[in-house]
């Protein structure tokens, strides 16, 4: 068995490599890749048509502030993140395309708590920094 690993290492040594070091190089995306969401405040109605249209209930309509600089609120979508399916229909179902998706599918989306991956308006505008938090030792 051994002798067999290392004639096939052998064999395939001059080929070119078909792995990459993760996550120092990172695969190309797809046009069409879902990944996390982002929110446009500015076009959101608050009609909540995201929220019941989720089929994993990960969307909830929240009051928020209406932009960074304002103290006024309206109601805009709160993602759980660590529900979502990323199916789309969120994106696909707003009247106002509020909802779009990025190509973000590591930073801030891979923790150790659940918590961090509740989305508030303000971090699905990009508002508040998404980064991902430090690991728990
Ligand atoms: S994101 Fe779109 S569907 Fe969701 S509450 Fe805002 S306008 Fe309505
Ligand atoms: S992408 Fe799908 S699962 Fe995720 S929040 Fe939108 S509707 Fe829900």
């Amino acid at each position: 068995m051994v002798l067999k690993n290392i004639t096939r290492a052998l064999k395939n040594i001059r080929k070119p490599r078909v792995t990459r070091m993760y996550p120092e190089i990172r695969s190309e995306l797809p046009e069409r890749f879902r990944g996390l969401q982002k929110l446009d405040k500015s076009k959101c109605i608050g009609c909540g048509i995201c929220a019941n249209t989720c089929p994993n209930c990960a969307i909830k309509i929240v009051r928020a502030r209406v932009s960074k600089d304002s103290t006024k609120t309206r109601w805009f979508p709160e993602i759980d993140v660590g529900h979502c399916l990323f199916c789309g229909l969120c994106i696909d179902q707003c009247p106002q395309d509020a909802l779009s998706s990025s190509k973000i599918y590591t930073d801030g989306i891979i923790t150790w708590k659940h918590e961090d991956l509740l989305f508030t308006p303000d971090k699905l505008a990009r508002e508040e920094p998404i980064d991902a938090p430090e690991a728990e030792q």
